[in-house]
């Protein structure tokens, strides 16, 4: 592929920062994310956001196959372009989060997400395929290095929170490497890191993923408060029903949310839903 500056030029495509457009063109990070995310030749990739197709271009070298969602249509010539040679790459031009996913995982059977996600989406669409995905094996993921240490953190740090929890349920998350800002054009003000979050099916079973979603919302509903506080403000219950409740669950009231591991949060979830408070 020629310089992507070229590519760019020839077409007169201006980066667009509502799109959270930084692109990447390092070579050797490029065979690293593909690298990273352990793509052979009997993966079905799916990437969100193929840009000038630098990354599609390495993972349509390893993968079986590459599906690639990319929101600007600005961007077709030059893909036209990029992935002349590329025949297991299919762009879908459109939004991600309007993509009907269990229609798209029909289309792709078992797959891996690979992407150099937008800045500004990454959270929405990394909980999206935590919550709903059937057929995603795993990410990776290139997002901001404060994002990366955030799904990644332990139960009991500043940085563990409601995401950290959610994903803590339902795989193992991973910082694979740290990338520096000055790979991207244009140069964000921010480092990156790449992630990678394995799911593993019936990790931490619940009754209900809802009441999940719930108890999680509960520890974290006010970061400053005890759990016994945001039990009984999230549940609308007097303070000695949160206790009993909390006391059930083994878990003690006067502690801070963000100390519960996703196992605590599993047993208070699993409460939540027999005595009622989650329909
Ligand atoms: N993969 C390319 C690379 O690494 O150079 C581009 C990465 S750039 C950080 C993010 C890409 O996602 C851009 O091409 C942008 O247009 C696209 N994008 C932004 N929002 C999107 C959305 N909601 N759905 C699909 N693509 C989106």
């Amino acid at each position: 592929m020629a310089e992507l500056k070229e590519v760019l030029a020839k077409y007169g495509f201006s980066f667009k920062k509502q799109f959270g457009q930084n692109f990447i063109a390092d070579g050797n990070l490029l065979r690293a994310i593909a690298a990273d995310a352990g793509v052979d030749e009997n993966t079905t990739v799916l990437e969100i956001g193929p840009g000038a197709g630098t990354l599609t271009r390495e993972l349509s070298a390893c993968a079986k196959k590459v599906v690639a969602y990319e929101i600007d249509r600005t961007l077709q010539p030059i893909l036209d372009e990029t992935l002349a040679d590329c025949p297991n790459v299919q762009v879908i031009f459109g939004d991600f989060a309007k993509a009907n996913l269990p229609e798209l995982e029909k289309q792709l059977g078992e797959y891996i997400v690979v992407a150099n996600l937008p800045y500004y989406v990454t959270t929405p669409v990394v909980m999206r395929f935590a919550e709903e995905a059937k057929k995603c094996k795993r990410l990776t993921v290139m997002v901001q290095e404060e994002v990366a240490e955030r799904f990644c953190a332990q139960a009991g740090s500043s940085q563990y929170g409601a995401v950290t929890a959610a994903l803590a349920r339902v795989g193992e998350c991973r910082i694979t490497r740290k990338v520096s800002r000055n790979l991207f054009t244009p140069r964000p003000n921010v480092d990156s890191a790449v992630v990678r979050l394995d799911f593993i099916p019936n990790k931490i079973p619940v009754l209900s993923e809802k009441a999940y979603r719930f108890a999680v919302r509960c520890a974290f509903l006010n970061r400053r408060k005890t759990l016994e506080n945001n039990v009984m403000h999230a549940c609308r219950i007097s303070r000695e029903q949160a206790k009993e409740l909390l006391a059930q669950a083994n878990i003690e009231g006067h502690v801070r949310g963000e100390t519960l591991s996703p196992h605590d949060l599993a047993r208070l979830s699993d409460l939540l839903y027999q005595q009622g408070y989650i329909k």
